[in-house]
Formats: C-alpha cells, sequence, structure tokens
C-alpha cells in the first residue's frame, strides 16, 4: 500500500503543494468549541397536501435510516447533526415499536439504526429483535466507541445483520475529526468484538482535506480487520462541519482525488472488498464505470431521497433522506401523522419525485447529464447554498471546468446557527486555475 500512498502524495503534490501544508495548520489548530445543538423542540413542517397521486402511492421506501438517538458517546467535528445530548422530545419504547410495524407495512426492506450513538438507548436491542420480527433487515452505523464485547454478542443475537464502523483516518486524524483520544483504538476494538461475535462489518469514511492522503492506510485497516465493504462519502458542510469550512475539500481538490479513488477501488477489487462511492461523490467521470459500474443502470442516478430512501430523526420527524436539513426538508413528525400519510403527501418528501431539469440552476442546469442526474445529491447543494440544484461536488464538471482553464471554489459567507442539521451559506467562485496549479 505504500506505493499507493506514495503516488497520491506526489499527485497531489504537483496539483496542489497547498493541501498538504493546510493539513499540517488544520491538525495544529486550537480544537473549537464544541457546540452543542439547540434544545428547542420547535417541530414545524409544511401542512400535507390534500391528496396522495397514484405516483405517491407507487412510490415506496425500500431503505429507512432511523436515527434512534440524538445522544452520543463522542462530539465528532465534522458531524452533521451535533450529536451529543439526546433531543428532549425522542420517541418512547412504545412510539418506536409502533413506527417499526409502520415502516414494514410501507413495504421498507431495509433500516439501518443511526444516532449519535443508536445504543445508547436503552430499548435499543428491543428495537433490534422488533425489526427483525417483522422480517426486515436491520444495520447500524456506529463510532463504536462503547460497542464491547457483551453487546456485540447481544446484537448478534437479536438478529443485527452487518455493522458499519466509521473510520475518518489514521489514529491522529481519526481521533482528532472524532474529538476524543482514544475513539480510533476504540474504533478497532469494535470491529474486532462485532467479528468475533459473527456479525459482518463494513466501514464508512468521510473524505476531507485532512484524511486525503490516510485513505490507502485506511484500505489496510479493512482488509486486516475483515471488513466486507467500503463506503467512501464527502465530508458535507452540514452542522459542525459548516463550523470548519477549511477542512472540506473544494470542488477542484475532486480532480486530484478520483483518480486516487480509482486506485482504490483496484485494490478493493483485488482484495474482495466491495467499494461503495456515497450519493454526494459525484459522478460521470472517466471512472465512473468502475466506480458505480455495478448499479443498475451502470452510472449515477438522480437522488434517492423521498424515492427508495427516508430518515427519521429521534423525535420522529419524517424526511426523505437522513442527511437532509431538517428545517427545510421535514416533512412531518409521526406524532402529528401516521408514516405512509407523510410519506405519500409530504411535499417536502414528494420533491424528488417531481423533480426535472426546470428545477436546475448553475452549472448543473446546462450538464450533458442534467436529465439523468438533476444536480445529484439534494443534501449537498441545500446546505451549501440554502436551495438544491447546482451540486459543485462533481468530477464531470470539475472536469469541464478544468478543460475551459477554470475552477470552482467555496467561501463561506455566513456560519450555521448553531442546531441539529444546520448550515450556512456559501458563495460559489469560478476562477481561473492559478498559474501555479495548471498541468
Ligand atoms: S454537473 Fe450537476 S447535473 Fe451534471 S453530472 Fe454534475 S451534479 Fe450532475
Ligand atoms: S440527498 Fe444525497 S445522500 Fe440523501 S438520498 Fe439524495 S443523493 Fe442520497
Amino acid at each position: 500500500m505504500v506505493r499507493l500512498a506514495a503516488w497520491f502524495h506526489s499527485a497531489v503534490e504537483v496539483r496542489d503543494p497547498l493541501l498538504a501544508e493546510e493539513r499540517e495548520t488544520l491538525l495544529r489548530a486550537r480544537r473549537p468549541r464544541v457546540s452543542l445543538p439547540t434544545l428547542s423542540d420547535r417541530r414545524r413542517s409544511l401542512p400535507l397536501l390534500a391528496e396522495a397521486r397514484p405516483l405517491d402511492r407507487r412510490t415506496r421506501p425500500r431503505h429507512a435510516v432511523w436515527e434512534l438517538t440524538l445522544r452520543c458517546d463522542q462530539s465528532c467535528r465534522h458531524c452533521g447533526s451535533r450529536a451529543g445530548v439526546e433531543r428532549p422530545n425522542e420517541l418512547t419504547t412504545e412510539e418506536c415499536l409502533d413506527l417499526v410495524r409502520q415502516l414494514a407495512d410501507l413495504g421498507v426492506m431495509e433500516v439501518t439504526l443511526i444516532g449519535g450513538e443508536a445504543y445508547l438507548r436503552p430499548d435499543f436491542l428491543d428495537i433490534v429483535r422488533a425489526i427483525r420480527a417483522r422480517g426486515i433487515h436491520c444495520t447500524m452505523t456506529t463510532g463504536g466507541r462503547g460497542l464491547d464485547r457483551t453487546l456485540a454478542r447481544e446484537l448478534a443475537s437479536a438478529g443485527l445483520g452487518s455493522a458499519s464502523i466509521s473510520i475518518d483516518g489514521a489514529e491522529a486524524i481519526h481521533d482528532r475529526l472524532r474529538g476524543s483520544k482514544g475513539s480510533y483504538r476504540d474504533a478497532l476494538a469494535a470491529m474486532r468484538a462485532l467479528r468475533e461475535a459473527g456479525v459482518r462489518v463494513t466501514v464508512n469514511t468521510q473524505i476531507n482535506r485532512l484524511n486525503v492522503p490516510d485513505l490507502p492506510g485506511i484500505l489496510e485497516v479493512l482488509v486486516n480487520e475483515g471488513a466486507e465493504a467500503w463506503q467512501i462519502m464527502l465530508t458535507v458542510a452540514m452542522g459542525r462541519a459548516a463550523d470548519e469550512p477549511e477542512v472540506l475539500l473544494q470542488p477542484y481538490d475532486l480532480l486530484d482525488l478520483f483518480p486516487l479513488v480509482d486506485a482504490l477501488a483496484a485494490r478493493c477489487q483485488e482484495r474482495g472488498i466491495r467499494l461503495y462511492p456515497g450519493n454526494n461523490l459525484g459522478y460521470f467521470g472517466p471512472y465512473e464505470s468502475r466506480l458505480r459500474g455495478t448499479l443498475p443502470r451502470g452510472h449515477a442516478a438522480s437522488c434517492a431521497a423521498g424515492r427508495t430512501t427516508l430518515g427519521i430523526e429521534s423525535d420522529g420527524l419524517v424526511k426523505g433522506c437522513p442527511s437532509l436539513p431538517s428545517a427545510a426538508w421535514g416533512g412531518g413528525t409521526i406524532r402529528e401523522h401516521s408514516l405512509s400519510e407523510i410519506w405519500e403527501r409530504a411535499s417536502a418528501l414528494r420533491y424528488t419525485r417531481d423533480r426535472t431539469v426546470d428545477d436546475l440552476t448553475g452549472f448543473c442546469r446546462t450538464c450533458y447529464y442534467a436529465d439523468t442526474c438533476r444536480a445529484g445529491c439534494t443534501w449537498t447543494s441545500s446546505v451549501l447554498f440554502g436551495r438544491p440544484g447546482d451540486n459543485p461536488y462533481c468530477h464531470h464538471r470539475a472536469l469541464e471546468r478544468d478543460r475551459e482553464g477554470l475552477r470552482e471554489r467555496l467561501v463561506r459567507r455566513e456560519p450555521a446557527p448553531g442546531e441539529p442539521f444546520d448550515h450556512g451559506i456559501f458563495e460559489l467562485i469560478v476562477e481561473p486555475v492559478p498559474r501555479s496549479k495548471r498541468s
């Protein structure tokens, strides 16, 4: 793996000598005060639309991602939900079990439990059992801080299908991003405990300016620890990640990132590890068929929020995708309406069912792939610009700009207010590629 790492470092140094230097500066930076969520119980959603259309009744979610609690045992500096303290009105056990019934009735085939840390809810295992009892595949995503052998055995006997452990860098970077020393070692211990207990293990990694050089090393951890799959996604400017914009990749960094990701994909193939590029790692560049060739269409499709995916917050707020900002994209809570009413009649969940090229703006509106892609990840553009429809984190777009001698750079103009799933406002600057960066 040394070869890959060395190759990447040299590639970065040719194209962008600043990246390594910035990483050092960011590493030395004093840890900012972690802002805890503002625990307001303000939950306002637009009223539901009067009727469900045939399209809304035909469209059914296959995958639900359910935040069981916002309570967390870490305080990650890139956490989009600013997890730490539980929400004031989290669902009761009875409400959770009823929600499991509603998810099954709606036809959901897989539920992924997230937090905060889902296992910090005392009834966590009961909820896993209830999901399994309805014949739904149950998985979880976890930082693994408190996931010891006892809990791993309990999860195995409750029927958990697999667990995705978050690894965001080599030890120093991971602990820095997770905001707690020892977090990396705990994550590795959790992986081992789960495997010993017979639970299948995968890994997820958020990519940002701090950890790009660590990616080859993370893959070696997967190989050594017997992980079956690796999901990689970009750190997005939401929650605490919006408080440190200098940690985020710039759109033009994708020009260097994608050759590395392609080399990592080749290594994954060699070692029998499935590589899943996250939905926000866009799209349609020369590596698309290696990265997404196994998808039904053989390439990226448009956003799945409200079409095949739904997200639930721990007080019952339903969104088309778990990552979307709560305020703009919450369709209502299951305390006000049934899950199927929200799914079929909330305008926030219908958005991607109705989106056309006419809803796109900026470069995306004019893009060759616009009709297929429809600006890709709704989350990414929403948290950058406060509206969907223009997504600069796209390899095809970065290449097109580069061909014209241009690049796109994001500058934060307004900070995020400091609530769970919040965001700031960024300006997109299109500028000539600096002479020193031209290839
Ligand atoms: S430029 Fe926009 S529409 Fe075109 S492929 Fe990229 S994200 Fe999709
Ligand atoms: S908003 Fe982004 S992460 Fe969410 S479903 Fe759409 S593409 Fe996927």
